[in-house]
C-alpha cells in the first residue's frame, strides 16, 4: 500500500544541532529525584540535548518495579529548568499523554509493546490531535514493517508531523546473545518506503548488555541512522530496571567518542565516478542473476510437466537434501556463508515447488 506521509524535517525539532548521531540519553526509569538529577548533569556534560527517563514502565511480569509514575514528572521539570535538557518520556495510554503534556514534557516516545497494538496507537493519536510535539515510534516487538509504518501513519494522520522511527530490535524465538534481534533489514525497508522519516536506534534494548552497546551503535551509524537513544544511569549496577544494559554518563561518553563517523555521501568526482562504475557492474550482475533464475524456473516447470505425465509427487525429499549439501559445499568454496546460501536456496526451492504444484493443479 502506498504511504503518503507529511513528515517535518529534524531541523524543526528545536535542537541546537542535528548532526548525526543525535543522542538521547538517560535512565531506563526515573527512580529518585537524586538519581534523575545526577544522571541528567552527567549526560548534559557530554553535549547531549535530549534526556530520557521512563515514568511508567511496561514490565513483563507484575510485581517488578513499574515506574514512579506522576511524581517523577516534577523531577523532569527540574532537569529542564536546571540543565536546559529537553525531556522525553514513554506514553502508552491517554492518561500518560495528558500528564506528559500537562507537565511540559518536550518529546514523547511510544514503546514496542504499544506500537504493536493499533487500538492503543489510535487512542494515543486521537489524544494528540491539535498538539505539536515530536514523537518517536519504536518498532513493534514483532518484525512487521506494515505494523510499524501503520503506527507512524496513525500518528501522522492525527497531525504529528515531527515524527521519527526508533529501532529497538525484535523479540526472537531463538536464544541469542542479544536481548532483541536487530534484523537491520526491517528499519532499512522502512527507510526505503519513507525516505524522509528520521530513524533512531536504541542499542540498549537491542543489546541487553552494556559491553555490546558500542558495536550496535556503530552499526546504526554505519547505516546512516539519524540518532541514538541510549540508557544511562549514574549508578547502573543498582538500577531498578534494565541494570545490565545501562552505562554511566562517563561510559556513554567513551562509547560515543569511539564511534567512527562517516559521511553519507561525497562530492569528490573520482569517488563518484568509481562508485557509479561499480554500481553499474552490480546492476548488470543483478540482471544476470534474474535471467539465470528465470532459466532455472523454466527447467523446474519442464520437470514439473514430466512428473505430472508420469504420476510422480512434486517433492522428493532426498533430492532436496542433495541440493542443500551440494550448494553448501559450493557456497563455501566461493566464500559464501552457509546461512546466506540457505536463505537464497530455501526461497528458490519454495518458488520451484509452487511452480510444480501449479502445474499439477492445472488440469489442462
Ligand atoms: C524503554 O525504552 O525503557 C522501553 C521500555 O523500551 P521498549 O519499548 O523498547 O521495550
Ligand atoms: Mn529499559
Amino acid at each position: 500500500m502506498a504511504t503518503e506521509l507529511n513528515i517535518a524535517p529534524l531541523s524543526s525539532w528545536g535542537l541546537r544541532s542535528i548532526r548525526k548521531p543525535i543522542v538521547i540519553a538517560g535512565p531506563c526509569s526515573a527512580e529518585t529525584e537524586d538519581q534523575v538529577m545526577s544522571t541528567a548533569r552527567g549526560v548534559k556534560e557530554l553535549g547531549v540535548e535530549i534526556y530520557r527517563a521512563g515514568i511508567w514502565k511496561p514490565r513483563t511480569r507484575p510485581g517488578s518495579f513499574e515506574g514512579v509514575g506522576t511524581p517523577g514528572l516534577r523531577w523532569l521539570q527540574r532537569v529542564k529548568a536546571e540543565t536546559g535538557l529537553l525531556t522525553i518520556i514513554e506514553v502508552a495510554n491517554v492518561k500518560h499523554v495528558y500528564e506528559a503534556l500537562k507537565a511540559g514534557i518536550d518529546l514523547l516516545w511510544v514503546g514496542a509493546r504499544t506500537s504493536v497494538n493499533p487500538f492503543a496507537i489510535q487512542e494515543i493519536a486521537d489524544a494528540l490531535i491539535g498538539v505539536d510535539i515530536p514523537v518517536l515510534v519504536k518498532n513493534p516487538i514483532n518484525p512487521d514493517v506494515e505494523l510499524w509504518i501503520g503506527a507512524i501513519e496513525r500518528l501522522n494522520k492525527a497531525g504529528i508531523h515531527r515524527i521519527a522511527a526508533l529501532h529497538r530490535g525484535f523479540s526472537g524465538v531463538e536464544k541469542s546473545t542479544l536481548r532483541n534481534e536487530p534484523q537491520w533489514q526491517i528499519p532499512i525497508e522502512v527507510r526505503r518506503r519513507l525516505p524522509n522519516l528520521p530513524m533512531f536506534c536504541d542499542p540498549s534494548h537491542i543489546a541487553g548488555r552494556r559491553d555490546l552497546l558500542h558495536d550496535i551503535a556503530q552499526r546504526a551509524v554505519n547505516l546512516d541512522f539519524n540518532g541514538l537513544m541510549v540508557e544511562s544511569h549514574c549508578d547502573p549496577d543498582s538500577a531498578w530496571s534494565d541494570a545490565a544494559q545501562q552505562v554511566t554518563p562517563q561510559e556513554l561518553g567513551s562509547i560515543l567518542r569511539a564511534l567512527v563517523l562517516r559521511e553519507a555521501n561525497s562530492v569528490d568526482s573520482d569517488y563518484q565516478r568509481h562508485l557509479s562504475e561499480l554500481r553499474e557492474a552490480i546492476d548488470q550482475l543483478d540482471g544476470d542473476l534474474l535471467s539465470i533464475l528465470a532459466r532455472r524456473m523454466d527447467v523446474v516447470e519442464h520437470i514439473g510437466r514430466i512428473k505430472k505425465e508420469n504420476g510422480i509427487t512434486v517433492l522428493q525429499a532426498g533430492r532436496w537434501d542433495q541440493i542443500v549439501k551440494r550448494v553448501h559445499q559450493r557456497g563455501t568454496e566461493h566464500g559464501l556463508s552457509q546461512s546466506f546460501v540457505d536463505v537464497i536456496f530455501k526461497a528458490i526451492h519454495e518458488e520451484s515447488i509452487d511452480r510444480q504444484q501449479h502445474i499439477l493443479d492445472n488440469l489442462t
